[in-house]
């Protein structure tokens, strides 16, 4: 059982210009084995909600349970993946899959095994005793992943891993992340601005509204698994994507409009 819920989370920064409210009582429940994906106009506390379940920053108000039990700060349960900047670069691609375990004081000859075989399957062959900065971006998203995987957090939270890759290479990408998560089955929070990316992957999305972030609508992802890129042209993906554009589109509108209604 993994499951992660965040409870009536609200998040207010403090600023030199005054305070801004970045998310305005949230509450998400990923069940285990789950995929949700959170998608949203830019700005809409996205990111904010991410680290927040992380840990990595404390909710003004509200809280975030992992298996129940109320958790504060980041720990090994929760595995991180961000756009970028998930890798140490002095570390080669195997120390740095190795490095909770090794955190974790875990006997070398288990770590080369569970590295061994996140390199294998991620396509990381060859490139184990490689440094992050010699690595295409494709290749760096697959360390970090197989670095997230290493612990086998109960939970994966990534902030759009894929958000810095080509439209070729963020593909493959989404094709391997399934295949992935049908195989271990965690369960994932996965923040992205691309609507066709969270249909691809999800069980379900959620849709935010523009700042201050609350959740604006739930949707069920009833395509069958394993997805498969023809089913991006189904009328059924179509249909999800239509409307998800539309909700984006009037939640950034009002975006727009909030802004010029508000004094220079
Ligand atoms: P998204 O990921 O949806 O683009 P973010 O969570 O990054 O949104 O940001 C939500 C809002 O909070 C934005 O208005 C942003 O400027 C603001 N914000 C984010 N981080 C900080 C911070 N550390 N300090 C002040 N404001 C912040």
């Amino acid at each position: 059982m993994s499951e992660i819920r965040l409870v009536e989370v609200a998040m207010r920064y403090t600023t030199r210009q005054g305070q801004v409210q970045a998310l305005e009582r949230i509450s998400v429940t990923v069940p285990d084995g789950q995929f949700a994906c959170i998608v949203g106009p830019s700005g809409c506390g996205k990111s904010t909600l991410l680290m927040v379940a992380a840990g990595l920053v404390e909710p003004t108000e509200g809280e975030v349970l992992v298996d129940g039990s109320p958790t504060s700060q980041p720990g090994a349960d929760r595995g991180m993946v961000f756009q970028s900047y998930s890798l140490y670069p002095w570390l080669s691609v195997r120390r740095n899959i190795e490095f909770g375990l090794e955190m974790k004081k875990t006997p070398k000859a288990d770590r080369e095994r569970r590295s061994n075989e996140l390199i294998r399957l991620m396509k990381l062959d060859g490139f184990a005793d490689a440094y992050p900065k010699a690595l295409s971006g494709g290749m760096k998203q697959r360390a970090a992943i197989a670095r997230a995987l290493a612990n086998d957090p109960q939970v994966l939270l990534m902030d759009e891993p894929f958000g810095a890759l080509d439209a070729q290479t963020r593909q493959i990408m989404q094709e391997m992340l399934t295949d992935i998560w049908q195989r271990y089955r965690k369960t994932v929070l996965f923040v992205t601005h691309d609507i066709e990316e969270a249909i691809f992957l999800g069980d379900v999305i959620y849709v935010m509204t523009n700042r201050p972030g609350r959740i604006r609508t739930t949707l069920q992802v009833d395509l069958p698994r394993p997805r498969t890129f023809e089913m991006v042209s189904s009328p059924q993906f179509a249909g999800l994507r239509n409307q998800v554009v539309g909700i984006i589109h009037e939640e950034s509108l009002k975006a727009v409009e909030s802004e010029l209604a508000r004094p220079a």
